[in-house]
């Protein structure tokens, strides 16, 4: 199943702070969550502005988070996760497990990003977001109905999926300090 992701995020140089996460579901279900973890003495004046104001309030920890989104995606074993300019998203959401080896067993270790399709595609101006941004619900949706747009344009390219791990093979067995032979 394809799941469609945003977070909201204070991120400074080699730390980030969840503030929330949203996942939508292909099959239409929605996991929204935010964090009662927050140092908010770390936000910049814009996310004091533009995002502090539309959270709920309330909050779970970090690690209830983790289970709640585990709980979401139960059952599938082959989840393919979609976001649009996703970097930070993506190591903030892999930060809830702890980093990539602690991922659940079955999901994919990349998030796949709107924005690369769309430049393969000539870069298309993609659908206009309605809703109030730097929610990450909103956010989220939007990112399944750019997709969508994305997949009446090139509906050939929306099955891809993330496969694999990042290291494969001799690399990944190596003992920690010893490059395995042949890689540099
Ligand atoms: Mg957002």
């Amino acid at each position: 199943m394809k799941y469609w992701i945003d977070t909201e995020f204070i991120a400074k140089p080699f730390t980030i702070d969840l503030v929330s996460v949203a996942v939508v579901a292909e099959d239409g279900r929605e996991f929204y969550v935010e964090s009662d973890q927050v140092d908010w003495s770390k936000a910049s004046p814009w996310t004091l502005e533009h995002v502090r104001p539309q959270l709920a309030g309330g909050g779970m920890s970090l690690e209830t988070m983790s289970y709640a989104l585990m709980d979401f995606t139960h059952g599938d074993e082959h989840p393919v996760f979609w976001g649009y300019f996703p970097a930070w998203d993506w190591f903030a959401l892999v930060g809830l497990f702890g980093g990539l080896e602690e991922l659940p067993f079955h999901y994919p270790q990349l998030c796949l990003d709107i924005k690369q399709w769309a430049i393969e595609l000539g870069d298309p101006s993609l659908p206009e977001q309605t809703s109030p941004l730097h929610h990450a619900l909103n956010d989220a949706r939007w990112t399944r109905d750019a997709w969508t747009f994305l997949a009446t344009l090139h509906p050939e390219g929306a099955p891809r999926r993330a496969h694999g791990r990042k290291h494969f093979g001799p690399l990944a067995a190596a003992p920690k300090g010893a490059p395995p032979e042949g890689v540099l």
